[in-house]
């Protein structure tokens, strides 16, 4: 019988320990905000031995595509650390929630932090209301609307408030829209949770991530 590890070294250990999984995005976040990045999982035995292994992130992230929010350098991590999603406005669409569902389902992943940001120009659009220039982003800005309604919003100083309701707004609808997200977060006949799904905003130039457990709207 083989003794050989199932998993590459480096990888996170208990990945159901979801104080010990926003412990370690506390961590890589201080040192990226710090200017002190470890720079984890970037090797060249890193990407061989998740090649043959497999993967095995220990977070899921959506986020907004905003090229100033990178999760893996955000939060110091490296190859296979993070199930990174991103579309404009953090929003949970179809793509999006697959997408999750398949972190979870096939790559046993137990933890997802949806991450809205600081001048999100989503949201901004959102809030502007009109034609946002083609029908697949007034599509897509469809989707924060009822955060800027949310938060009675009309005027671009409510940027924060929105995009840290349009963060709760996507929790509700990844739990309303995905039964497999639903029933890992609040299983039925009070069977301990499978899934935890966290919240948090993103400072575009101190690069700290707040985390947050309440919409200022609400
Ligand atoms: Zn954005």
């Amino acid at each position: 019988m083989s003794t050989e590890e199932k998993s590459c070294p480096g990888n996170f250990e208990d990945r159901s320990d979801f104080k010990k999984i926003r412990e370690r995005l506390e961590k890589g976040n201080e040192r990226y905000v710090k200017d002190e990045p470890d720079h984890p999982n970037q090797s060249k035995g890193r990407r061989e031995c998740t090649k043959e292994k497999g993967q095995e992130p220990f977070a899921i992230i959506l986020s907004c595509a905003d090229s100033r929010v990178p999760p893996e350098l955000i939060f110091d991590t490296g190859v296979s650390d993070l199930f990174v999603v991103r579309v404009a406005g953090n929003i949970a669409n179809i793509s999006s929630i697959a997408s999750i569902e398949f972190a979870i389902a096939q790559l046993g992943c137990q933890y997802i932090l949806v991450l809205g940001h600081e001048k999100c120009g989503a949201v901004d659009a959102a809030i502007k209301g009109g034609n946002a220039g083609s029908d697949n982003l007034n599509q897509l800005v469809g989707h924060i609307l009822p955060a800027v309604n949310a938060c009675n919003c009309k005027s671009e100083s409510g940027l924060e408030e929105v995009t840290k309701e349009n963060v709760f707004h996507t929790v509700d609808e990844l739990k309303r829209c995905s039964t497999i997200i639903r029933n890992a977060v609040n299983p039925e006949g009070g069977k301990k949770p499978t899934v935890k799904i966290e919240t948090a905003y993103y400072h575009l130039a101190s690069g700290k991530v707040e985390f947050i457990d309440k919409s200022p709207c609400r």
